[in-house]
């Protein structure tokens, strides 16, 4: 019997034996820095000339790793691998899957703080952060294994006297697994285990930016009791390794987490039946998100000031359920305005090492441009509140940036940044808020922040999102429960961390049998 699930709970570091732990953890990963790592196929580790170098973002001179690269070859080596280990795989007991990681979880667990502390180096995070990221983590393969537990046995259908029905849940085939940069760890992991546990082999391809994580947990299923050829880690560049798999006829769902112009680009791809390919692949797509908290007239404004500051600074804007908009009612607005512009001044971005920084740096230079590019835009759009600025000399930091009177339909209300920019509007009433929220191509995650009953449920009914909060920011779903995942041009919806969510992948198999 296992305990039922509970999700992991966070680590204060205010606290200073807490503190002074993960200033410990830290040194010892520094230790491991500029370290190389293979790729794993079936098992054998395999060197390759070329490498990712992935580096502190914070710190561009610190290399954590020097990663091996994947190419066409590799991958369908890989690809081979898997689709035979996936001939045993797919009959091995999901008792056996589930213990796999719950041993993963107890490992990782031993190890939290070492494993936060590669988060801060690899990620950019913040102390605060990277421990929720690794908490994710664990709660993901807590969650997923009593998922599994809970759908081994099938689900009840009726009989007649005649006849025995029965209705399992059986695995798909080879998935391959295309994990973000942002959840280094949790996303990543969750994603593979998720593909894991209910049967399948995997290819994983981690974000090109933080793939030694993905080595990590490899390292830990490995050690948990995970057979060769089961998950293939296989970094690699997307327009190669990743279009190539996509393509590939033997790859029977993709999973993939990441930017909108990808997702659409292998939702595309994967929709077109390649010769010798005897399926319709699956598709579980995560994408981005362009979120929005609604700040009512009779509302806590304080609550209201803080939801969207936390919400939108949060890892610096890097998680597509950021606030990037809020709408406010014109009778609040310069009250809310003001105190989001002082609570946003407090803040400021640096590397995250010692854990002085609200926020970090951003993950790249491509990133870096992209938000630099869209703060002059804003300059255009709306007026300056606050920040504004960026400094790419050490690390890529970007200070957490205010726009204020921003019409709905500016390019900065609509396109998703993916870092640390919100801007403001006025609405009139709360039915003009609500239409506004909704005035997106995406759909994932809101916040109404309103003392009025008749609001709350108002947007329960029209604000149309996957995960909708109530006097509360919009980011930091936990596993189990807020089951996460969004509308429209956010995705599939499949849900992660919910009770469905194992079951896209996975096929339904009814057997009849006569008495
Ligand atoms: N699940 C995370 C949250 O609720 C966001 C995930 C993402 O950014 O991909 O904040």
């Amino acid at each position: 019997m296992v305990v039922p699930y509970t999700h992991e709970p966070f680590t204060d570091f205010t606290v200073e034996e807490n503190r002074q732990q993960m200033l410990h953890a830290l040194k010892k990963v520094e230790k491991d820095l500029g370290k190389e790592y293979p790729l794993i196929i079936g098992g054998e580790r395999i060197t390759t000339e070329d490498k990712i170098v992935s580096v502190n973002p914070a710190n561009k001179e610190e290399v954590v790793g020097y990663v091996s690269k994947a190419n066409q070859e590799l991958a369908e080596k890989a690809m081979k691998v898997a689709d035979q280990t996936f001939e045993t795989w797919r009959k091995s007991d999901p008792k056996f899957r589930a213990d796999i990681l719950f041993r993963s979880a107890a490992i990782i667990r031993r190890r939290k703080h070492e494993f936060t502390a590669h988060l801060i180096k690899e990620g950019g995070k913040p102390w605060k952060e990277a421990d929720a990221d690794t908490a994710e983590a664990i709660d993901f393969l807590e969650y997923y294994g009593r998922q599994m537990l809970e759908l081994k046995d099938g689900v009840k259908i009726n009989s007649r006297p005649i006849e025995y029905n029965q209705y399992h849940y059986i695995p798909l085939g080879v998935g391959v697994v295309i994990s973000p940069w942002n959840f280094l760890f949790a996303i990543m992991a969750g994603t593979t285990v998720a593909a894991m546990v209910t049967g399948n082999t995997v290819l994983l391809k981690p974000a090109s930016a933080t793939p030694v994580i993905a080595y990590k947990l490899m390292e830990v299923l490995e050690e948990a009791g995970m057979p060769a050829g089961v998950i293939n880690y296989i970094p690699g560049p997307g327009k190669e390794v990743g279009d190539y798999l996509v393509d590939h006829p033997r790859t029977r769902f993709i999973s993939f987490t990441g930017s909108r112009e990808v997702g659409t680009r292998i939702f595309e791809r994967a929709a077109k039946v390649q010769e010798g390919q005897k399926w319709l692949k699956r598709t579980i797509i995560e994408m981005g998100g362009k979120d929005t908290i609604v700040v009512d007239n009779e509302a806590d404004l304080e609550l209201a000031a803080e939801s969207i500051v936390q919400s939108a600074f949060g890892f610096s804007g890097q998680k597509c359920s950021a606030c990037s908009r809020a709408v406010i009612h014109e009778d609040v607005y310069e009250e809310v305005k003001d105190r989001v512009v002082e609570l946003t001044k407090e803040l400021s971005a640096g590397n995250p090492h010692d854990n002085s920084h609200f926020m970090g740096p951003v993950i790249d230079q491509g990133a870096y441009d992209k938000i630099m590019d869209y703060i002059e835009i804003g300059k255009q759009e709306g007026e300056l509140l606050a920040g504004g600025s960026g400094d790419n000399r050490i690390g890529w930091f970007v200070n957490p940036t205010v726009f204020g009177n921003v019409s709905p339909e500016a390019r900065i209300m609509q396109e998703e940044i993916f870092g640390p920019v919100v801007a403001l509007t006025k609405a009139k009433n709360f039915d003009e808020a609500i239409e506004i929220a909704n005035n997106t191509e995406y759909g994932l995650t809101g916040a109404v922040i309103t003392n009025n009953r008749t609001h709350l449920e108002q947007a329960r009914q029209d604000f149309h999102v996957g995960n909708l909060y109530f006097n509360r920011g919009c980011t930091a779903a936990i596993v189990g429960y807020q089951p996460f995942g969004g509308f429209n041009m956010s995705g599939t919806d499949s849900k992660a961390g919910g009770p469905d969510y194992l079951i896209h992948h996975m096929q339904g198999k009814t057997s009849s049998e006569m008495l």
